[in-house]
């Protein structure tokens, strides 16, 4: 069975065309799935019987169900989501004052390596499929709209399990079809995609044409420190990250994040933030400070509020464009990875 979820609307155009139907009956299969949000095919009334009959027997709307729900006094919602497989992935909602915030996983478990990261704890047993992120989506919607008719996911960060660029097609389509008007119409700027800094996948994506935001997670001012923290830099140092994103800022005129989370006594003190400055000199880049969430598997501990405010006035002073990360659900088990570590 096809999950229909799954296909961007090139691809459901081309199989409408196998299916020997109009080209047009993928928009308006669009509109069924996810404007007049069917949940089966029997409500698409203006498909016909004989089609609808067809679709029924090959072709599946599947969608992850809740194995867990936690919210957190701010409102912001975890749910753990089972998958057909019995695989389980973390999905976050979180309300800003600009709009619904969903924070999307990309794989089960993570091969990347990162020392400070929950998420890690589990290595990767596979790439999510397209249907199922774009599922993760479509559960956060239906819990929204349960609370208000209507309300609905406006922004999605992939920051949640895994690297999307260690799954690069699935997450690249899975963007096609939450940014369709036909679809979620999600428009590019409130998407943004995080890596841990794979440099040939930085520069395919660049040359997507794109307008979506890409973070970069740096966490450090020099190889030293980030080959402790993240086992990906010890094959992409940062001489062969740093020039993909000069590239990616070149080809795709966008700017990148790097996201930097504090540690306590690793990477916090001023003369980090001067290193960072001279590191990232000649990028547009912004950087986006994390407060770190602690993970009781690991000793790291989050930055005392000094440091923090500290740094972040050592960068601006340098004349680098920074932020601190807001907080969200810091009740429950916000670090990436921590309520599926608990349910395993
Ligand atoms: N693999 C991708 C996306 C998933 S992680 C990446 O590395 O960017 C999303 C972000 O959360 C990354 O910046 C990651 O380093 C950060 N992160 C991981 N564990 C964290 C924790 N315990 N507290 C705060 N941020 C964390």
């Amino acid at each position: 069975m096809i999950n229909l979820y799954g296909l961007e609307i090139k691809k459901l155009e081309e199989l409408m065309i196998q299916e020997q139907q109009k080209r047009y009956r993928a928009t308006q299969l669009y509109i069924w799935m996810y404007e007049k949000k069917a949940k089966t095919f029997d409500e698409m009334s203006d498909i016909s019987l004989r089609f609808r009959e067809v679709l029924k027997q090959k072709y599946c709307l599947d969608l992850p169900k809740i194995h867990t729900k936690q919210v957190s006094s701010d409102g912001t919602v975890k749910l753990l989501l089972e998958m057909n497989d019995g695989s389980k992935v973390e999905t976050v909602l979180m309300r800003y004052s600009y709009g619904n915030v969903a924070c999307v996983s990309s794989q089960v478990g993570c091969n990347m390596g990162c020392v400070f990261c929950a998420s890690g704890l589990f290595k990767k047993t596979r790439n999510l499929t397209t249907a199922e992120m774009v599922g993760e989506i479509l559960v956060l919607n239906q819990l929204l709209d349960d609370e208000e008719k209507g309300k609905h996911i406006t922004h999605v960060v992939v920051m949640g399990t895994g690297e999307p660029f260690d799954n690069y097609e699935n997450v690249m389509d899975f963007i096609r079809i939450i940014n369709h008007p036909k679809a979620l119409a999600i428009g590019a700027r409130h998407i943004t995609v995080s890596t841990c800094g794979l440099p040939d996948q930085i520069r395919r994506y660049a040359k997507e044409g794109l307008q979506i935001n890409l973070a970069i997670s740096l966490h450090a001012p020099n190889d030293e420190i980030r080959s402790k923290l993240m086992k990906i830099n010890r094959p992409y140092p940062l001489d062969k990250l740093i020039p993909a994103v000069k590239e990616y800022e070149n080809i795709a005129k966008r700017r990148v994040t790097f996201e930097y989370i504090l540690l306590k006594g690793v990477n916090d003190s001023v003369q980090d933030a001067d290193q960072l400055t001279k590191l990232i000199k000649g990028t547009l880049a912004y950087v986006n400070l994390i407060p770190y969430n602690p993970v009781i598997e690991n000793e790291f501990q989050r930055s005392p509020h000094a440091n923090v405010q500290a740094f972040l006035d050592r960068l601006i002073k340098n004349g680098v464009t920074a932020t601190v990360r807001k907080e969200f659900g810091s009740d429950i088990d916000a670090a990436c990875g921590q309520l599926r570590a608990k349910n395993n």
